[in-house]
């Protein structure tokens, strides 16, 4: 397993936002974890990152227990996750926005390279490489924060509510390039998401998040034939 959860308990304060929650991602796969808001899908990825400390459990990377680990640490690790509203340094340049996330890498011309080919992802980003971010669309913002994770190549990829603001056919494309990503590069990806239709049809397994708790796991395509989440998720 690349990525190992155990018992996941994080709270703020006296209020428990995430009880008990355990689930895996191998190396190579794209799993989805769906649930509705508020179900604590941020939460989970913010204990994941190192930006909130659970009260219980366990997460190990790479066969690394990392639960109290602080994020940076994480980061080099491989980690990157892109946060819930695409957050980029709004003062910033497009393209020192994606400089950033090869902070603490090597400035080589592996960078560069890495830059171009976020920028054939991505086409609009390049169109606009010396405006400054805060001038973007929210969807070009969301692209930018995507490419900002990529630049590192990370081994694990934590995407949060990609996406929500968007356009339909913005989110065909965005989800397009993840699963190209995770096929082609082998990256592997952990996605969390309302959209389901989207996210599962993209995913090889999935998990469904209610109020704190893994309701539902499986296979992405038993998860979407699955009455209890047509209804709750798919609308069907
Ligand atoms: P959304 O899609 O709305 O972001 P989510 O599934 O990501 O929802 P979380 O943001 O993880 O859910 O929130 C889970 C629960 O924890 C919610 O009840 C929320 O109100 C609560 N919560 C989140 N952040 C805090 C905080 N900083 N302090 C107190 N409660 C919080």
């Amino acid at each position: 397993m690349l990525l190992d959860v155990k018992d996941l308990r994080v709270s703020y304060g006296d209020f428990e936002a995430v009880h008990q929650v355990s689930f895996s991602v191998d190396q190579g796969e794209l799993v989805s974890i769906i649930g509705a808001n508020g179900a604590g899908k941020t939460t989970v990825l913010r204990a994941l990152m190192g930006l909130t400390m659970p009260k219980e459990g366990h997460i190990s990377f790479m066969g690394r227990d990392i639960t109290f680990m602080p994020p940076h640490e994480r980061a080099r690790l491989g980690m990157r996750l892109v946060p819930e509203r695409a957050r980029v340094f709004p003062q910033l340049t497009v393209e020192e926005n994606l400089r950033m996330g090869a902070y603490g890498m090597k400035k080589d011309r592996a960078l560069a390279e890495r830059i171009d080919w976020i920028y054939e992802l991505f086409p609009v980003l390049k169109d606009r490489m010396t405006q400054l971010a805060v001038t973007l669309s929210g969807g070009e913002q969301q692209q930018l924060a995507i490419g900002r994770a990529l630049v590192s190549d990370p081994k694990l990829l934590l995407v949060d509510e990609v996406s929500m603001g968007l356009m339909p056919k913005l989110v065909d494309r965005v989800f397009e390039v993840l699963k190209e990503l995770n096929a082609s590069e082998g990256m592997t990806i952990l996605l969390v998401e309302q959209n389901a239709l989207a996210s599962l049809g993209i995913s090889h397994r999935g998990y469904i998040l209610q109020t704190g708790r893994i309701e539902i796991s499986g296979a992405a395509s038993e998860l979407m034939a699955d009455q209890r989440v047509r209804e709750a998720y798919l609308g069907v």
